[in-house]
């Protein structure tokens, strides 16, 4: 199944299900948010779930550039130790605030990451642990756009060579049939050049780059 099928019998599920009913919000017009070429109308807002600076930064240029207004929103539980966390958390919030974009702090509560993947722990990077992360990440992204009024959210993990995008995909339906009101914009952004702007991006802005994916299972 590729990805607009798995979208359009994703948002077959939503209307069957009448999650975007009266009952629950009001109706969104998903049409006209994302036209046919799969991208949110021009100026529209969207919440981007970060996961470093590295990963953020040609795909927040492409938006700019696209009149897409991203805010980024960093929730990344899954990083350990704490400093490891604080230095990326960091360079986000300076890439951020360099371009005047909205950057919003999500929580450092690593023990509640590792209760959410217990039984998990040996499972190889690629695995089923790191889909169980996604979804956490994403289930909070989800949450944190509606909570603005924003609805649309999408992720930066989508940039990594080292991630399925198959298994981000899957988190990100799931998270917005879990959440109500919100929409998961699937989206390769590795592709149409933002990888090889990604590697110029990290050199130009100088950021830090890190040496693994982010908790200590991942430790190479
Ligand atoms: S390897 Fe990365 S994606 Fe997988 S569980 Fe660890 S932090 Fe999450």
């Amino acid at each position: 199944m590729n990805s607009s099928e798995t979208k359009d019998s994703h948002l077959q599920t939503i209307a069957t299900d009448g999650v975007n009913g009266a009952d629950s919000c009001p109706a969104v017009d998903w049409a006209s948010l994302f036209p046919s070429s799969g991208m949110p109308a021009g100026g529209s807002s969207v919440l981007l779930h970060a996961c470093c600076a590295p990963c953020s930064s040609a795909i927040v240029e492409w938006m700019l550039q696209n009149d897409i207004h991203p805010t980024i929103f960093y929730f990344n539980p899954n990083i350990y130790p704490r400093e490891e966390y604080e230095i990326r958390k960091e360079e986000s919030k300076r890439h951020a605030e360099s371009l005047g974009i909205q950057w919003i702090d999500g929580d450092w509560d690593h023990d509640a990451w590792l209760t959410y993947i217990q039984g998990m722990e040996q499972e190889p990077e690629r695995g089923a642990r790191c889909e169980r992360c996604f979804l956490m990440r994403l289930e909070a992204a989800a949450h944190k756009a509606v909570e603005l009024g924003i609805n649309v959210f999408t992720t930066t993990l989508a940039s990594s060579r080292w991630k399925r995008l198959d298994q981000i995909e899957r988190a990100g339906f799931a998270a917005e049939a879990a959440v109500p009101g919100s929409h998961f914009w699937a989206r390769n952004w590795r592709k149409g050049g933002l990888q090889e702007r990604r590697n110029q991006l990290l050199k130009e802005f100088g950021f830090y780059n890190q040496q693994y994916c982010g908790c200590e299972f991942s430790f190479r």
